[in-house]
């Protein structure tokens, strides 16, 4: 099968003949269908985070069932399936007190391979590695049962894919992890792929007032057409002083979906006292964030959002309704569809900051 094959970091991705295992005990072979290209990848592109080489990246995708090992009795062949990084052993302390995004995923329980076995890709001889136990960048996918949701077949494959990560990620950071009020204020900083989601999560929860932060006056754009009320155009003002006038002292909630050190630390300072900061972008390893002490004896709060802190189980089938009944927007979200060909096209445009998602589509 083709995959795209990081094999050095800050190069581009190779387009590759590699092979595929069959589904032991557990797994699932799915056939690939569509797979967005997230910043998260960037990261790994950049090195920025490390992993093992050579990977195939990509993890916001759906697909269907090809195959599936002994002892899943979930899916079958045929099935329509959104993948999600958030695999779930469902036996830990975090899962079984209904937190499976922070699972524990304890080695007993299975969840990968044993170093011993036959590696799930290959090329030859040699090992080629698995990506957040899904690695979408590629023809097929070999993955643990728990990795993956059944979903509504009638749904676009490219807007299905986009659920396993932005989505979730997004509209679960203000739903689940942040759980605002109706009536409340709420700014986001950055609105991309992730920021775009944390707006239509606050509209759809009754945030009153929406304030968009970007730099990108498109993205802006974006954000209105998505639920936000207000914009901030952050290359022509210092949008602490702004977000502060504006709301008359700071918002109740607000959301980072950039990770950058400013970012994150100006999400502290603009909400109010009692308010919470939520952490949504992924922050490069080892950056420190600095915070003013001063803020905690206001009750202000900062907290960090794993994957929306996701049920990705029942989360997703819920978010399909809402985008069936028009309340969540899709496909404004899928700015261009590539081939796999094309995919470090994909991250080319995704630097400019012009685009809400990329998505490569399979045949
Ligand atoms: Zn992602
Ligand atoms: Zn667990």
């Amino acid at each position: 099968m083709k995959a795209a094959v990081l094999r050095n970091v800050k190069q581009p991705l190779s387009i590759e003949e590699i092979s595929i295992d069959n589904p032991n005990i557990n797994e699932v072979l799915v056939e690939t269908k569509a797979s967005g290209v997230c910043r998260t990848d960037l990261h790994y592109i950049e090195g920025n985070y490390s992993h093992q080489l050579p990977v195939v990246l990509g993890h916001e995708v759906s697909g269907i069932v090809k195959e599936v090992g002994d002892g899943v009795k979930y899916l079958k062949k045929g099935d329509t399936v959104v993948g999600c990084l958030s695999i779930f052993c469902g036996r830990c302390e975090r899962c079984l007190e209904g937190r499976p995004a922070l699972c524990l995923r304890d080695p007993i329980w299975d969840l990968s391979r044993n170093t011993d076995e036959k590696t799930k890709l290959f090329k030859q001889n040699e090992t080629i590695n698995q990506f957040l136990r899904l690695s979408s960048f590629a023809e097929m996918m070999l993955v643990h049962e728990n990795s993956l949701v059944k979903v509504d077949p009638e749904i676009g494959y490219e807007q299905l894919a986009l659920l396993g990560c932005g989505i979730t990620t997004g509209l679960g950071a203000v739903l689940k992890t942040a759980q605002i009020n109706p009536g409340c204020t709420v700014a986001v900083i950055g609105c991309g792929g992730v920021g775009l989601n944390v707006i239509q999560g606050a509209r759809i929860a009754g945030a009153l007032r929406i304030i968009a932060i970007d730099t990108v006056e498109n993205k802006l754009q974006m954000a209105i057409d998505h639920g936000a009320t207000d914009i901030v155009n952050a290359t022509s003002q210092n949008i602490v002083e702004q977000i502060i006038k504006i709301t008359n002292g700071g918002v109740d909630y607000s959301f980072d979906a950039i990770g950058a050190k400013i970012t994150v630390e100006q999400s502290y300072e603009i909400i109010r006292p009692g308010g919470t900061a939520t952490v949504v972008g992924l922050i490069p390893q080892g950056v420190k964030i600095e915070l003013d002490g001063g803020g905690f004896i206001d009750e202000k709060k900062i907290q960090g959002s794993c994957m929306g802190s996701n049920q990705f189980r029942t989360d997703i089938p819920r978010y399909i309704e809402l985008y069936k009944q028009g309340r969540l927007k899709i496909d404004s979200l899928v700015s261009q569809t590539l081939k796999l060909k094309s995919i470090n096209q994909a991250f080319e445009d995704m630097k400019t900051g012009e685009f809400a998602r990329s998505v490569i589509v399979f045949e």
